[in-house]
């Protein structure tokens, strides 16, 4: 999955805003991490990312997730040859 630093670049590129502390909520906390990036869970997560962050740290949180599964999707695709 991309690194913090990277969902931070991207989300400059996107919005002009690094919203790093989404992107750290996200992915910092080892204890947490695979139950923020459920998306079974993405509706219940986001409530609390809105309550810290608002929207845009809802559209955020969002993106990072979106991004993190296309990423696994095309590392797994590359690892069985797949083009
Ligand atoms: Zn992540």
């Amino acid at each position: 999955m991309p690194s913090i630093d990277v969902h931070v670049k991207t989300s400059i590129e996107r919005t002009g805003k690094d919203y790093k502390d989404v992107h750290e909520w996200i992915d910092k906390d080892e204890a947490k991490k695979v139950e923020r990036h459920d998306i079974t869970r993405i509706h219940e997560n986001a409530k609390e990312v809105e309550l810290k962050w608002g929207e845009d740290g809802v559209r955020e949180f969002i993106q990072h997730i979106h991004d993190d599964i296309k990423k696994r999707t095309a590392d797994t695709l590359a690892y069985f040859g797949v083009k």
